[in-house]
């Protein structure tokens, strides 16, 4: 028997539930399907904590998506009780001479900084010897470094924020099918979803499939999607003095290119463990072959590199580490599109390691997309014509 819905929405990560939910708040015949039961270890979007900040520097297109997933997670944690965002400020810091690149932008310091007022965004631009002054978790600054502080940044639960969106999705009567893996995707009027399990004939589809887009989709997106594994790392702290409850997350950019930086977040409330990672582009894998398992050596050379001297407190001993994904297009923007050859397939890219503060945002503008045929934030810079 073949099931029909008006939409199915593939995947149900940190994009697949936001679009399920805002799908079922407009009232849409919607089923969510997922091979795993989100939110799970297998992906993009585990491991506690992801940063938010409000003015970022990859651009002004993404401003309205950040903000606007800002009101969602507040407006959700009415709905459900559950924390899901924590402002406790964010911190991008860059060397005091120099301007360090980070996703691909220039200077990104002094592009946070553009984004803000441009935006009206609540900042201050500090030097490193306030930083030392006003957040003692810092260590070893020269006191020139250059800081954007925004204080109403922080970082989201991604884990919760996906549980809560498919929990208010399915209570507003989409239907959620997880531990079913779709198989093919087909356009020929309507939409054709083979599935483990069966098949879904509907009327629109939303790919959110993560790391496993181009396995799924193939042309175009095998050539646009490239892989990288990121290993996330806890490392104990043995004094937690220097992290009050102001302590903010951070981005610091301590050299002069794109892997001199980590970034990471003060300890959660009762936690005695710092959270931090750094990025690599160069080694590629695919979702369904990465090494899950991160080697203590890679631990200890992230502490020699990054931590040592950096971080209040923090040893080098490994309370946790876990390997995650990076789903990356070549400029390292977002593709938020329909497919190229099929108008009723839309995709959204697993949004190259910086997606997660917008995904409450994208969520809502696509099903306004999807339902309405227009949509309030303008779109054109995750187009995918922009590779052609
Ligand atoms: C280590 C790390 C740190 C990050 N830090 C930040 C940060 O600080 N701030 C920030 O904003 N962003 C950050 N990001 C990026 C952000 O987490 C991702 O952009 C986002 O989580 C991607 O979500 P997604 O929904 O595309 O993918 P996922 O959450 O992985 O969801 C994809 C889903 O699709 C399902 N699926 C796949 N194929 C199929 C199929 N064939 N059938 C059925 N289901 C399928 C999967 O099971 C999965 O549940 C980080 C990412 C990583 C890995």
């Amino acid at each position: 028997m073949t099931e029909q819905a008006d939409f199915v929405v593939v995947g149900l990560g940190a994009m697949g539930s936001a679009v399920l939910y805002q799908l079922a708040k407009r009232g849409a015949d919607v089923i969510g399907v997922d091979r795993f039961a989100p939110p799970h270890q297998m992906g993009s979007s585990h491991g506690e904590t992801r940063i938010t900040r409000q003015a970022v520097g990859e651009g002004g297109a993404y401003a309205p998506l950040v903000l606007s997933s800002h009101r969602i997670w507040r407006e959700l944690e009415g709905d459900t009780g559950e924390r899901l965002l924590s402002d406790c400020g964010v911190l991008v810091m860059g060397p005091g001479t120099g301007s360090t690149s980070h996703h691909g932008k220039p200077d990104f310091v002094a592009r946070s900084i553009e984004v803000a007022r441009g935006f009206g965004i609540v900042h201050e631009v500090l030097d490193g010897a306030e930083v030392a002054r006003r957040f003692p978790q810092f260590l070893g600054l020269a006191g020139n470094e250059k800081a954007y502080y925004e204080p109403d940044g922080g970082y989201v639960f991604p884990e919760r924020c996906i549980k809560a969106q498919l929990m208010r999705a399915a209570q507003l009567g989409a239907q959620v099918r997880t531990g079913l893996e779709v198989r093919s995707i087909s356009q020929q009027g309507s939409v054709r979803i083979e599935t483990s399990d069966g098949t879904i004939e509907a009327g629109q589809v939303v790919v959110s499939a993560g790391s496993w887009t181009a396995p799924l989709l193939g042309a175009p997106f095998d050539r646009l999607l490239t892989v990288n594994r990121q290993v996330l790392h806890w490392y104990e702290l043995d004094d937690l003095t220097a992290y009050g409850p102001n302590a903010p997350a951070f981005i610091w950019m301590h050299g002069a290119t794109d892997v001199d930086y980590f970034y990471g977040f003060p300890p959660l409330p009762g936690d005695h463990r710092v959270k931090v990672a750094t990025e690599q582009y160069e080694t590629r894998t695919t979702a369904d072959t990465i090494n899950r398992e991160v080697d203590p050596v890679e631990s200890e050379a992230m502490y020699r590199k990054h931590v040592q001297g950096r971080l209040a407190g923090a040893k080098p001993r490994v309370a946790h580490a876990a390997a995650c994904l990076y789903t990356v297009t070549p400029d390292r923007g977002f593709i938020i599109d329909h497919h190229p050859r099929h108008d009723r397939v839309f995709v959204i890219s697993a949004c190259s390691g910086h997606g997660f503060k917008h995904s409450a945002g994208i969520g809502d503008v696509v099903a306004e997309r999807l339902t309405e045929g227009h949509n309030q934030v303008d779109l054109t810079a995750f187009s995918i014509a922009r590779f052609a």
